[in-house]
């Protein structure tokens, strides 16, 4: 193959792989209880300039909980000071109870943008005995396979630069990537640990804002039904924070375009 080298990896996870083989692993799934916090207003519209819907039908610390945050500057911490889904969180978790899952809780789009890349079909009550919920034999990735929780794209102009030949995997199990475009520090978004078989969008499909695209399960790395959303800001695998604190990486403005709940305190 002949490849680029970006390698990313979540650092407890000891997976080596040739060099020149252009891989993001990332390993999504654990929930914290970082935040109870149930005091909340409605969600007023803060800024016009977020580009970012909710992605999952449910409210925090309303319907939804245990609120992971992303880390992807590995201090350690949330944009808002206090500890994040875990060292190195690459996400939100947005956590939902086995009892939602089953009845069904919509994962939408968080942004207008066409599907880059889908996966479906794993097994979604993790943690369980299933297979699909158990880390591939270390070393392995394969362009277009699956193994274990990992799914991985084929092998195309998927590099940083977009260009040829790097391939991504992702321990999300069941999993959507959206690509947007024309919106100044939003490149992608991704969405993982869907329930088995619920996705209703497939590569190709251009997507509206608050469109559903899929069911929350626990698929995949993941210790309970929960939506992983991440964020990919100016290419593939460019992590960004979309949560704005002070002690984030992004300490101006929020992607988001409403007031989320918790954010008010109380
Ligand atoms: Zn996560």
């Amino acid at each position: 193959m002949n490849t680029k080298v970006a390698f990313r990896l979540n650092p407890d996870n000891g997976f080596s792989l040739l060099s020149r083989i252009c891989i993001t692993l990332l390993v999504a799934g654990f929930l914290m209880a970082c935040n109870s916090d149930d005091g909340s207003d409605d969600g007023d519209i803060l800024t016009p300039n977020g580009s970012l819907a909710w992605p999952i039908d449910c409210i925090p610390g309303k319907t939804c909980t245990n609120i992971g945050y992303p880390d992807i500057n590995n201090t350690g911490q949330a944009f808002n000071c206090g500890a994040p889904g875990y060292l190195g969180h690459q996400g939100t978790d947005i956590g939902i109870s086995m009892e939602q899952m089953e009845k069904g809780i919509d994962v939408f789009a968080a942004a207008d943008g066409v599907v880059l890349w889908v996966f479906d079909g794993k097994y979604d009550k993790c943690p369980d005995n299933n297979l699909d919920c158990y880390a591939p034999p270390a070393g392995w990735a394969q362009p277009g396979q699956s193994n274990g929780y990992l799914v991985c794209t084929e092998l195309g102009d998927f590099c940083k630069t977009g260009d040829c030949c790097c391939f991504w995997c992702f321990a999300g199990g069941n999993v959507v990537v959206i690509k947007h475009t024309g919106i100044p520090g939003l490149f992608a978004t991704r969405y993982d640990h869907f329930k088995t078989n619920s996705i209703t969008v497939k590569p190709g499909d251009h997507v509206t804002q608050g469109q559903k695209i899929g069911e929350a399960g626990s698929a995949g790395n993941s210790s309970g039904p929960h939506l992983h959303f991440e964020v990919w800001g100016t290419g593939y695998y460019e992590l960004a924070d979309p949560w704005a604190g002070e002690c984030g990486p992004n300490r101006s403005s929020s992607m988001w375009m409403y007031k989320i709940p918790w954010e008010s305190g109380g």
